[in-house]
């Protein structure tokens, strides 16, 4: 397919606009879609639409086709497994692939000693298994979450998610012993890593108590939340609190691991080792798979039959996974990111030189983001930021947002994607914000 941006109609085109009336009376409202157009087929950096409009992706599907949308190893694995079979239940028949993706995880997961995988299909999955694992190990309930975090929508992980609107908002009752702390955002706290982790830790024994606390939970960037990075030394001090207390240290690399911040997880940038890691997302190619991998003692505390479900390690998406952990060793895409991370930043920076709107730019490998403010107060300004990724939508490049703001424009390319597509992918929309 070829890595051009090239638009043959406005957005949406004829063809689009019949299927959003179909969609308007067909699906329900509550689930929102971002483009003014619909997908065909995709490949790297380039996604085409139903009109032929072919536009630049910086979206990856939220971190998911980290290997591109149609990675040939993952392509080929999904197509032979299909034909061999579907579907047999791993919790009554069990097949080779479940195994070999616990086996690759527990090779490539920053998690100390024997390690075990459980697999399950979303990361809201993930995280509500973890969760019951670290009640079962510990006999405690009580779960600790982070200012901006994100965890999921369903019951339990949409408790745990921070923002009301629009995860939480009207879904309630929320379920009980759930608490929040304050965590780390250099950009509007101004704490480094250790006075940001003794607030967080004053909090957790004032208002929880070691002794009631089974789990702290919390994505090493936070995704939804603002791409926040925290400050040097933050989690290295959380992790520390948790082993000296009992407490079992989930980390939630949904949206941060598979390479797309230039490491397999992102955990290994802060130098810490997690007790439980739960990934999703990047990690099968676009294939519905999630995972929760751990120490094996904690993991190994659920009682036989406590863990499962009906399509947790489907084997096409178990294929899917191998195929795609194969393209991200053979085609060095941790390399990738670290280029992508390169271009970027260079390109930002400049453009933060002659515009104080962009108040920071920050992120990791190819999990990067600006905030876009008011320059005096350095107030959100989300008015600005939702104005410049509809402009850039409409110019055909697929834009995402974030943040309890609203404010923070966020780019999440296929790690496969060309220089000249990031460059002008990028170009649009720093050209959108010079408009607006
Ligand atoms: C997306 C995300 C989830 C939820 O994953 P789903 O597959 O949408 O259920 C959980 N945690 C983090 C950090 C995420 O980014």
């Amino acid at each position: 397919m070829e890595q051009i941006r090239h638009l043959v109609t406005e957005l949406p085109g004829p063809k689009a606009r019949q299927l959003m009336e179909r969609q308007q009376a067909a699906v329900a409202h509550g689930v929102s879609t971002l483009m003014p157009t619909f997908a065909v087929r995709a490949q790297d950096g380039i996604v085409e639409d139903v009109d032929g409009n072919r536009l630049i992706d910086l979206a990856a599907g939220i971190a998911v086709t980290s290997v591109g949308a149609s990675a040939p190893k993952v392509v080929e694995a999904v197509q032979q497994q299909v034909s061999e079979f579907t579907h047999t239940c791993f919790m009554v028949t069990p097949y080779e692939g479940y195994v070999a993706v616990a086996e690759k995880l527990a090779e490539i997961t920053p998690v100390a000693g024997p390690v075990r995988s459980a697999l399950f299909n979303s990361g809201a999955e993930a995280v509500e298994n973890a969760v019951k694992i670290a009640r079962s190990f510990t006999g405690k309930q009580a779960v600790a979450a982070f200012d901006h975090a994100y965890h999921g929508r369903t019951s339990l992980t949409m408790s745990l998610t921070a923002k009301s609107m629009p995860y939480k908002h009207s879904f309630g009752p929320f379920a009980p012993e759930v608490y929040r702390v304050p965590g780390s955002y250099p950009f509007r706290d101004q704490l480094d890593g250790h006075q940001a982790a003794a607030r967080a830790i004053e909090q957790l024994e004032l208002h929880i108590g070691a002794d009631n606390l089974a789990a702290v939970i919390m994505e090493p960037i936070q995704g939804e939340g603002g791409f926040i990075v925290p400050a040097p030394g933050f989690l290295k001090e959380i992790v520390q609190w948790c082993r000296e207390n009992g407490v079992v240290f989930i980390a939630d690399e949904v949206q941060t691991g598979f390479a797309r911040t230039g490491r397999w997880f992102a955990s290994e940038y802060e130098e810490v080792e997690p007790d439980i890691i739960t990934t999703a997302k990047g990690i099968a190619g676009g294939m519905p798979l999630s995972a929760v991998t751990g120490r094996a003692e904690i993991m190994d505390a659920a009682h036989p039959g406590g863990l499962g479900g009906t399509y947790g390690g489907n084997p096409v998406a178990c294929a899917a996974a191998l195929g795609s952990m194969e393209t991200i060793e053979e085609r060095s895409l941790n390399q990738a990111a670290l280029g992508i991370e390169k271009l970027v930043r260079t390109r930002l920076e400049a453009a933060q030189e002659s515009d104080p709107r962009i108040g920071d730019i920050r992120g990791r490998g190819a999990m990067l983001a600006f905030e876009l403010v008011d320059p005096e107060t350095k107030s959100a300004d989300a008015a600005l930021t939702s104005a410049v990724a509809t402009a850039a939508r409409s110019a055909g490049v697929i834009t995402l947002t974030c943040g309890s703001y609203g404010n923070v424009i966020r780019l999440l390319p296929p790690l496969t994607i060309s220089d000249e597509l990031l460059t002008e992918g990028l170009t649009v929309i720093l050209e959108a914000l010079a408009d607006a």
